[in-house]
């Protein structure tokens, strides 16, 4: 499959190709976005000022607030004509954001998805089960198109209705599950409950995962309940959509570098950091013509490997995402990710990974509880082995995040499920006077 040698480009190649499509879309933001030309101008940099890869630390960020004040279109380089399609992030707060394609555009998001299949070698005998949320959401439409064009059987499933999915998956023998880790593993849940036997029932051998971020514990508790393969695709819609980045055999995050220069900076000074060295992912398009993105924040906290890869790719790889800077909770002044609280109650035995974080504030104090649905075997086990439990897991808060919490164990299906993205965090101090 030639698509997958991309991800084998010599470095050198790779460079010489990133350097010259970077002054392409340097010069495409510059000359067809007002928006850019005046930040460039600002900033004193101009196309002609990008010679060499490290040429762009010179230019100015971008991030997700320029999108909404340039809604809806502002921030296209090429007239609605040559747009063939547009998604948008859902608006939790103010106007969405908002993205668009050209004919060109869509060819390289298939490109990159096919790439992200591939991780797993889906081909025409998969039968592809696609449980991301059809519609303006980058997840469904996403997943669909590159799968079809890879000749396989495409289950244009989209969200909801988890019994009648769950049959569908059984019935039509799906090969691969394309949905949010939290939606596998209330899949899973409610599977359970309708007496399938996970194993036996499905035929399931690998599954792409994403949309939010999962710590390494509850990758492997998605992977063990379903035993399938765990493919991390990771992508944000001002990017492309999926298909930014995919992991390997080894479970390493790779990103299409050929499609994608990926930075890391500190998120208090912008400062670009050396490699290997924790920050925010920022990441400039190289191939984008509708929309090009020159150093979008993510917001994505992570770390940049470029050490080779034991799976022979020569295009580099981040860590798992560790969260995001906006989920990032101060705590008494301590800095914690709900991937590290997750991480914490994955790998211990008896709880769920349902789980609610919740801060609130005690006199000057933050106060974090963590509610976690145990098992039901543990439930018949009575109070005192819940006592041990709950000493145990504020232990382990303590001696790896630092931190005192209060553990409430709660009985099994108790805290809301989602069906999309999951809700982790309740923070209750702003409402506190
Ligand atoms: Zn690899």
């Amino acid at each position: 499959m030639s698509l997958k040698k991309k991800d084998y480009i010599s470095r050198e190649k790779l460079e010489s190709l990133q350097l010259k499509r970077l002054r392409e879309t340097v010069e495409r933001a510059y000359y067809l976005v007002p928006f850019y030309r005046k930040k460039f101008e600002e900033a004193g940099v101009s196309p002609e000022d990008i010679q060499t890869l490290e040429d762009l630390q010179r230019l100015p960020f971008t991030v997700k607030q320029d999108l909404r004040d340039n809604y809806p279109f502002g921030l296209f380089a090429v007239p609605l004509e040559q747009i063939v399609r547009i998604h948008s992030s859902s608006g939790t707060t103010g106007k969405p954001t908002v993205v668009g394609y050209t004919d060109h555009d869509m060819k390289v998001w298939q490109e990159v998805m096919i790439r992200t299949y591939l991780m797993a070698d889906v081909n025409e005998k998969d039968i592809v089960h696609n449980a991301y949320g059809y519609g303006l959401f980058t997840g469904g439409l996403g997943f669909h198109d590159a799968a079809q064009a890879l000749g396989a059987t495409v289950v244009p499933a989209s969200g909801g209705f988890t019994k009648r999915q769950l049959m569908l998956m059984k019935d039509f023998g799906a090969t691969i599950l394309c949905c949010t880790p939290s939606f596998a593993l209330h899949l899973a849940e409610v599977a359970k409950e309708e007496g399938y036997d996970l194993q036996k029932d499905f035929k399931l051998r690998a599954g792409f995962f994403g949309a939010e971020p999962a710590s390494e514990g509850l990758k492997k508790t998605v992977a063990e309940t379903w035993g399938i393969r765990y493919v991390e695709a990771y992508g944000l819609s001002e990017i492309i959509g999926p298909g930014v980045a995919a992991t390997c055999e080894h479970g390493h995050l790779h990103i299409f570098e050929d499609h994608f220069i990926p930075e890391i900076i500190d998120p208090q000074t912008g400062e670009v950091l050396p490699d290997g060295e924790e920050g925010e992912l920022v990441i400039t398009t190289l191939t984008k013509q509708a929309l090009p993105m020159i150093r979008y924040r993510t917001k994505d906290i992570t770390v940049i490997h470029r050490e080779p890869c034991p799976c022979g790719r020569t295009i580099l790889y981040i860590e798992n995402i560790k969260g995001r800077s906006d989920d990032m909770l101060i705590v008494n002044g301590v800095n914690v990710f709900p991937s590290q609280v997750e991480h914490v109650i994955t790998r211990i035995e008896g709880l769920t990974p349902n789980y609610v974080i919740v801060v609130d504030k005690k006199g000057v104090l933050d106060k974090l509880e963590v509610w976690i649905e145990v098992d039901e075997k543990l439930l018949k086990d009575g109070p005192g082995t819940l006592e041990t439990l709950k000493k145990k897991i504020e232990e382990d808060m303590l001696n790896n995040l630092f931190i005192n919490a209060k553990v409430k164990l709660v009985e099994p299906k108790t805290l809301e499920r989602s069906m999309g993205k999951a809700k982790r965090v309740v923070d209750r101090r702003e409402l506190n006077i």
